[in-house]
């Protein structure tokens, strides 16, 4: 993981208003210009194709018009991840957003808060956990290649988390967190569950929580950040 830190007048007043808000950004192919897209994400007539990808607002810092986000570094077959693993000062993006989709209302009236997440959804999830009110408890579950990858969090109440290592499996080929929250101890009381991962490994966990700990899908946010099965090619390769 690389936490970078963007700066731009824009960011003094950025809205961002939630936890785990989602910014666009925008790379151009190797050695061209960052074009933004107008209404309705339209590029200009000719511009050369742009990369878009997804990523969270760890943190924003209004007083410094900064904006931090962290980066799963996977190796250079991704942009985003070819380009965190040698980002240098002065290096310039295009970005679309802020969009949210934490809503604090989601947790309200749960006793608790189940977060589950791999190292893409771990921004998030930090993010989460420090905005949670000290009445509810939270568990987090959340997967990394292996001990050097675990982050301190910081939450006002009482947050147990369980480090699931993927210890040299490559991500998005172990169900280890669905295996996880199936054996999960989860205190009294109805409980809201937020998560964020590979889309398969999403999946088994929500089917999981669902069919085997009984938890309504409506008292779930489950979400796929990256997609596997793309990966296949380069892995077998
Ligand atoms: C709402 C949202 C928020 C997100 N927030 C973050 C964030 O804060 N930090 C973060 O790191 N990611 C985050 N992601 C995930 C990130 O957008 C994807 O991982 C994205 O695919 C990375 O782009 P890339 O250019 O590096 O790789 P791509 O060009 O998209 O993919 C290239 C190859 O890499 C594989 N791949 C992609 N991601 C991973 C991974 N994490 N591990 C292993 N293989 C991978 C793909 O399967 C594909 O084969 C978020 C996604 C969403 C939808």
């Amino acid at each position: 993981m690389v936490r970078i830190a963007f700066q731009t007048p824009g960011f003094a007043d950025f809205p961002v208003e939630q936890p785990g808000e989602i910014v666009t950004l925008i790379w151009p192919d190797d050695g061209a210009e960052v074009v933004l897209p107008a209404d309705g994400w339209r590029f200009p007539d000719g511009v050369p194709e742009q990369h878009a990808r997804n990523y969270t607002v760890r943190r924003h810092d209004p007083a410094t018009a900064t904006l931090e986000i962290d980066f799963v570094v996977h190796g250079d077959h991704g942009t985003a991840s070819r380009w965190a693993a040698r980002a240098q000062p002065g290096d310039r993006l295009g970005y679309a957003g802020p969009r949210f989709h934490w809503h604090h209302e989601h947790g309200d009236g749960a006793a608790w808060n189940l977060l589950i997440a791999d190292e893409t959804g771990l921004p998030a999830l930090a993010a989460i956990a420090e905005t949670l009110p000290a009445f509810q408890r939270a568990i987090a579950l959340i997967e990394v290649e292996n001990a050097a990858e675990r982050q301190p969090l910081r939450c006002a109440g009482r947050l147990d988390v369980t480090w699931v290592e993927r210890g040299g499996v490559h991500a998005g080929e172990t169900l280890a967190l669905a295996d996880a929250a199936r054996t999960v101890a989860l205190p009294d009381g109805a409980g809201h569950v937020w998560g964020a991962g590979e889309s398969g490994v999403m999946r088994a966990v929500r089917d999981c929580l669902r069919e085997q700990r009984g938890i309504e899908r409506s008292a779930m946010h489950i979400l796929g950040y990256w997609k596997y099965d793309d990966t296949k090619d380069w892995i077998d390769a």
